[in-house]
């Protein structure tokens, strides 16, 4: 069975990433299965270009293909800020509560139309002999007025999601897979896959 690296040590994302990928019939590593230990410094200025630093470093270290991914939040007001620095925001350890109240501080008086926001995900393979495929996905919706529900992570509470009148940690996993920027930028890049 062809193997293939997931470039994270995240075991949530890595659940999620072998439930989309089980019918390609490849074994999917975490950097931790491989024994791999890597810092890596993400200085790109776009989702792609974190993405392939991820791959191409753990490609070179291993000779195997490599996924990885990168994501985010735009907000619209913000100039999609946080972006690329979403998870830095306020820095890495302050915790969701601190940085979810931050936003909509921000966003005073912001009327709903201007409100607009979206998760995009970055998913970039680089193969042995160099090649680069990249597949994004995104999720919009609005930032809310409060934090709500109790699922997901990071920004989830205070992203409201119009079309299904609900919060994004509102959702359950499964529910949040099939309409997620990650959920979708996997099965995008599972179809450059085949
Ligand atoms: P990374 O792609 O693991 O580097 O994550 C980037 C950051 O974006 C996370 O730490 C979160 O702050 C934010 N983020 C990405 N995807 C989501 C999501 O699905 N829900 C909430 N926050 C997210």
């Amino acid at each position: 069975m062809k193997k293939i690296i997931f470039a994270t040590g995240n075991q949530g994302k890595m659940k999620e990433i072998r439930e989309i990928l089980k019918d390609l019939d490849v074994e999917v590593l975490s950097l931790k299965d491989a024994g791999i230990q890597a810092d890596i410094v993400e200085d790109g200025k776009t989702f792609e270009e974190n993405a392939v630093i991820k791959a191409k470093t753990i490609c070179e270290m291993t000779g195997e293909i490599v996924l990885a991914d990168d994501s985010g939040l735009e907000i619209d007001y913000l100039n999609k800020e946080p972006g690329v620095y979403s998870a830095r925001y306020m820095g890495e350890d302050t915790s969701y509560h601190v940085k979810n109240a931050s936003l909509i501080k921000r966003l005073e008086g912001v009327p709903d139309e201007k409100r607009t926001a979206r998760f995009v995900c970055v998913i970039a393979a680089v193969f042995p002999d160099g090649t680069v495929k990249t597949a994004r996905g995104v999720m919009e919706g609005r930032i809310g007025y409060e934090e709500k529900g109790e699922n997901g992570f990071g920004y989830d509470p205070i992203f409201y999601l119009p079309e299904y009148g609900c919060y994004s940690a509102e959702l359950s996993m499964e529910e949040k897979n099939k309409i997620s920027h990650r959920g979708k930028a996997l099965r995008a890049m599972k179809e450059e896959l085949r």
